[in-house]
């Protein structure tokens, strides 16, 4: 059975935003409110500079409860912290009633364990007309707990103690907390415009992603194939992939496009060489028609400057120049060992490294061009008749599928 009745969030860039900060604040409530819904029903309150909520009856959360909020709100972006609370009035005797009845859960096990322990109790104090400073309200809880215990069981030790007792009093309430619980950081989802996706089966494209919705923007995921010269199970694959990112969001949409007929045309047409950078021009140009279509402001990919032939920096910049929307390449500095730890982290790279065919394979020429220079690649494109028509059609064909 569970002791908290409240949640304190706490949040700290959004904290240095100027006259938007109530826009972040506000976003960041929806998103908790959201992360808590699939658990359970709550109140949220907003007093400077800390979010706080709890069911709607004030009842305590059960032990389910606090492991699916706990679970959900790691997820939650913009928050950088978190602590189930015991939540009564702002009044001495009530502030002690509580640590005396929620010590015991903390303190016994950890004695049985480590037969004596270190603990320090750590007040802030918002509301300067309480009767007791900060340091005074940690005295009397220090005192408290020594009549709880024993000198054989427990000391007092500021600096590197087994369990840290927060105090918080505010005007209206009173808060008594044990553990502070990471949130994952950054900007609240929604917080900045929505983007498009490249979203490819390999390991760095979903970093990417978690990237971007980690700096406020909500992600939707395009992902090409090259059906009957790919298999449909790599789209099956990437939804999988989605499906994973999206415990980070709103779910967001899956777009598969069938890029192959234009990938004929380039083979049909074009110099072998070029085929990758023109595949991605093309690619970049689909991605846009999306955008415009469904009001999404940028285009995200994972490539990382020099990792692969169509990522050197004079490729990346003729395929930038396909588009005039913005591409964000989150992981551009990135060493690849870095974004393997982050796939691990999010749980994508398990799925990321099961083989499977990707469409820019497809008809690949043995030696593709390192440093393709813009008028060629545009020259080698003009040589595709009726091109235009060939990407709309292509693009009308696209689906959305499940993720
Ligand atoms: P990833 O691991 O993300 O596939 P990569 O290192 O394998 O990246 P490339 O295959 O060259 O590099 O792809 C670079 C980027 O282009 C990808 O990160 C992704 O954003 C996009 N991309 C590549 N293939 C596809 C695809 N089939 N569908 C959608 N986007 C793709
Ligand atoms: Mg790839």
């Amino acid at each position: 059975m569970g002791i908290f009745n409240t949640v304190i969030c706490r949040y700290n860039e959004i904290a240095t935003k100027g006259n938007n900060r109530s826009m972040f604040e506000n976003r960041l409530v929806e998103n908790i409110k959201i992360a808590c819904s699939s658990v359970c029903s709550v109140k949220i309150s907003r007093i400077r500079g800390r979010i706080f909520f709890y069911k709607d009856d004030k009842s305590v959360f059960s032990d389910a409860e606090t492991e699916g909020l706990t679970e959900n709100l790691k997820r939650c972006f913009g928050l950088d912290s978190f602590s189930f609370c015991l939540e009564d009035e702002p009044n001495m005797e009530k502030i002690k009633e509580m640590v005396r009845n929620s010590a015991p859960y903390y303190f016994d096990p950890l004695i049985r364990e480590k037969g004596k322990i270190r603990f320090r109790s750590r007040a802030r104090r918002s509301d300067k007309s309480f009767p007791l400073q900060s340091k005074e309200i940690e005295i009397e809880i220090a005192s408290l707990i020594d009549t709880l215990y024993t000198q054989e069981q427990i000391a007092v030790d500021l600096t590197e103690p087994d369990i840290s007792i927060g105090i918080e009093v505010r005007e209206t309430t009173a808060l008594v907390y044990y553990a502070t619980i990471r949130g994952p950081g950054g900007l609240p989802v929604g917080s900045n415009p929505p983007l498009l996706a490249l979203l490819s089966g390999g390991i760095d494209s979903p970093v990417a992603c978690h990237m971007m919705m980690k700096r406020g923007s909500h992600v939707d995921f395009l992902t090409f194939h090259s059906f009957p010269y790919t298999p449909m199970e790599s789209v099956e694959k990437v939804a999988r992939l989605a499906k994973v990112i999206n415990q980070w969001q709103k779910p967001g949409r899956l777009f598969s496009c069938n890029i192959s007929e234009i990938q004929k045309l380039i083979r049909d047409n074009c110099t072998p060489k070029f085929r990758t950078v023109l595949y991605r021009r093309m690619m970049m140009r689909i991605a846009g028609m999306i955008c415009d279509k469904y009001n999404l402001a940028a285009l995200v990919t994972g490539e990382a400057a020099g990792q692969v032939a169509s990522q050197t920096i004079e490729n990346m910049s003729v395929i930038d120049r396909s588009t005039e929307k913005l591409i964000l390449r989150p992981l551009c500095g990135m060493d690849k060992n870095e974004t393997i730890q982050r796939a691990v982290e999010i749980g994508t790279f398990d799925i990321s490294i099961e083989p499977m065919a990707d469409s820019c394979t497809v008809f690949a020429p043995d030696s593709p061009v390192l440093h393709a220079k813009l008028h060629t690649a545009e020259w080698e494109e003009s040589r595709i008749p009726d091109l235009d028509a060939a990407l709309q059609a292509t693009f009308e064909k696209i689906e959305i599928v499940p993720c």
